[in-house]
């Protein structure tokens, strides 16, 4: 069972303040945008990344090209998978400033389903009333449950 220390996974949900609605990370190490950071790999070449994009990947696998993940909660330090969204790098720096009415005006989502009202998941963050789409939502559990039985029968699969 080496490697324990190594998880990054496993510090930041050690590391987790706050397991109610938003999963704060605490691992004392942020950037200026306020996202929780997570060292990992060999001592002597460590890499950083931000912990919410760690424990999503986990969960859901890579993020496609060109893509970043959005906080609907507005917490940068949340690490719940749930409260992130894939969208484009303009798309964070437009909704990041911007008022959230921006997000009520899209009629699809970033792959292309309708946000149609059998399509959709409303949640309500800090008054603001967010959208989800479920087929993405179904998509990336579903590729998720496979993940974790696949690495289940091969051992604990190293990435
Ligand atoms: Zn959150
Ligand atoms: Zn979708």
């Amino acid at each position: 069972m080496g490697g324990y220390r190594d998880s990054p996974e496993q510090r930041i949900f050690e590391s987790i303040e706050q397991f109610d609605d938003c999963w704060i990370a605490n691992l004392g190490a942020s950037n200026s945008t306020g996202y929780s950071l997570v060292g990992y790999g060999p001592m002597l070449n460590r890499k950083k990344s931000c912990s919410h994009r760690i424990i999503y990947e986990w969960l859901f696998g890579k993020i496609s090209d060109g893509l970043v993940l959005d906080h609907i909660c507005r917490a940068p330090n949340c690490v719940n998978p749930f409260h992130l969204e894939e969208v484009t790098q303009r798309e964070n720096t437009v909704r990041g400033v911007g008022p959230s009415a921006n997000n009520s005006k899209k009629t699809h989502c970033i792959r292309g389903h309708e946000f149609s009202t059998e399509n959709t998941r409303c949640y309500t963050f800090n008054g603001t009333i967010h959208r989800q789409c479920r087929m993405c939502e179904k998509n990336r559990l579903a590729n998720a449950y496979r993940r974790k039985l696949c690495q289940a029968s091969h051992g604990s699969a190293q990435s």
